[in-house]
């Protein structure tokens, strides 16, 4: 925390249709993570009263917001699409800039967005209920899908772009208002959504952009009674905090947290095809993806095939600034990633082999940012400590099992449930792996981070709780159903 003297720009809310200064005299600021002499922005920690003020906007905009034809607000989320488009490359370079993630990502992170954009603003001409039998004559009976009213949304870092967007564009286009806690690490990030959300036509007090501290301003909006539901991205231990709380006020709420994605494979496989997916999957995006692979359990058969072209592969994936040419991994978004990812290092020297990386890597440009190379431990235990625990790094355990019977096990032998991948050609153990592995997304022959916008995204077990995002079930989320009966006999009684 700092005072805002920086020549940074300065962050401001974006409440009720207006980008107001925080009055709070309290700030942060962010540093590019490739490039710590940069100074990105200064955002406002928001005090509990402007969370409020937020709030009390979303509240009085609903009426109106509620009773705009849904093709129309479709419409207005079809223009955010447009100028998303018309900004991509702005909006990588920014992204790219104060996360960290290289360049080509970030295209791809405001592509994804721009698919979720015009998805989700087709489901205002779309979003339905059902007419169904009625066991009287003459009676009309069906569903129909309702908004809940002022829903809030609270993000994390590692998608500052998709994660936001996969939440408000559902939320809208369902005609709920929203007040969006965002995450402090990537405050320009979330300006340049609510710039568009704005530009493309939503009116004021619709859409709510708030900076601050998940511990005052995110607790707040907790608090706020006007709250009808809470969509939350991020850690467990926050996650859990929140579904607590909404249980307590009886809120709708949906939190997606973290992961430790297996990657499996078997003695069948391409390992050309699985040793690029599991680079791809371990050390792209710097593996802070909640989707990242971070387990390889592999049949020992071919285990050491498998570990020697990964670790050449890896050797040549080079580290940097991701605004750079040929740059293939990013910097850690912040020190206390930083020190967290460095701290499993630690742990993993000590319960595996180090076949590659394991350090942070220091001198000329690398002493100016938090860059650790990719990383792989070999025989790693499944139960051991870098085998459970989310990392969110770039560092990868390979598991040595002896068949597919235990590949399987492993898989499943950690407490998230977020996405999977299977590398095989065997097509009863492909439909075996799909029926029992407890993950909610899973690939075959595939790296486990893709993911489409009409599909849902989430995960079972630790990983999520409530309706998954994306696709139509994000609609469920957003929407109450209510069941009509019209009665159109003229009966009495
Ligand atoms: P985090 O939990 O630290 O923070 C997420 C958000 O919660 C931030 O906006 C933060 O300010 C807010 N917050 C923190 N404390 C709060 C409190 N007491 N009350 C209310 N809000 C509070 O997570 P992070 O470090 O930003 O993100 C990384 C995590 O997110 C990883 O665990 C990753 O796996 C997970 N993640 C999951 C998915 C998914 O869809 N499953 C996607 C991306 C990231």
């Amino acid at each position: 925390m700092s005072t805002a003297t920086a020549t940074a720009p300065l962050c401001k809310n974006f409440i009720n249709g207006a980008w107001v200064e925080s009055k709070s005299g309290k700030t942060l600021e962010r540093r590019n993570p490739a490039n710590l002499q940069q100074a990105t922005s200064v955002s406002p920690l928001s005090s509990r009263g402007e969370i409020s003020a937020a709030v009390a906007a979303a509240k009085s905009a609903f009426p109106a917001w509620r009773d705009t034809p849904a093709p129309v607000r479709g419409k207005i989320i079809l223009r955010a699409a447009a100028l998303m488009e018309k900004r991509k490359e702005q909006v990588a370079r920014i992204l790219s800039y104060e996360e960290g993630k290289i360049y080509k990502e970030s295209l791809v992170e405001t592509q994804r967005s721009i698919n979720i954009l015009e998805f989700m603003a087709g489901q205002g001409r779309r979003t339905s209920g059902e007419t169904l039998p009625s066991e009287f004559a003459k009676n009309l009976a069906y569903t129909t899908r309702q908004p809940l009213g002022v829903v809030g949304a609270i993000t994390p870092w590692n998608f500052p772009i998709a994660i936001p967007v996969w939440k408000i564009a559902p939320a809208l286009v369902t005609g709920n208002t929203m007040v969006w806690k965002t995450s402090e690490l990537t405050p320009l990030c979330s300006v340049q959504i609510a710039e568009i959300f704005q530009e493309a036509g939503v009116p004021a007090g619709v859409l709510n952009l708030v900076f601050g501290s998940g511990e005052e301003a995110g607790d707040q909006l907790l608090e706020e009674r006007d709250l009808r539901a809470i969509s939350f991205t991020g850690s467990n231990a926050v996650g859990s905090m929140i579904y607590g709380a909404a249980a307590r006020r009886m809120i709708k709420c949906q939190c997606e947290m973290g992961g430790k994605n297996p990657m499996v494979v078997l003695r069948d496989a391409d390992l050309s095809l699985a040793t690029e997916a599991a680079a791809l999957g371990a050390f792209g995006s710097t593996g802070q993806r909640c989707t990242a692979t971070s387990r390889v359990v592999v049949e020992a058969a071919i285990a050491d095939e498998f570990v020697e072209s990964l670790v050449a592969r890896a050797k040549k994936m080079k580290v940097g600034d991701g605004l750079q040419e040929g740059i293939d991994v990013g910097p850690l978004v912040d020190e206390k990633q930083l020190k967290a990812v460095l701290r499993f290092l630690d742990i993993g020297k000590k319960e595996a082999r180090l076949a590659l990386g394991g350090e942070r890597l220091a001198g000329g440009d690398y002493d100016n940012g938090y860059f650790v190379p990719p990383t792989v431990f070999d025989n790693v235990k499944w139960d051991s400590v870098i085998a459970q625990e989310e990392i969110f790094g770039p560092v990868l355990s390979v598991i040595r099992v002896p068949d597919f019977e235990e590949a399987l096990r492993v898989a499943n032998s950690v407490k998230y449930g977020l996405s999977s991948s299977i590398y095989t050609n065997d097509a009863k153990k492909m439909y075996e792996f799909i029926d029992r592995i407890e993950s909610g997304i899973t690939h075959v022959n595939a790296p486990t981070i893709a993911s489409e916008t009409q599909l849902p995204f989430g995960g079972m077990k630790a990983t999520g709780v409530g309706d998954r995002e994306m696709g139509t079930a994000a609609v469920d989320f957003y929407t109450e159903l209510k069941a009509v009966y019209i009665d159109y006999n003229g009966r009495k009684g």
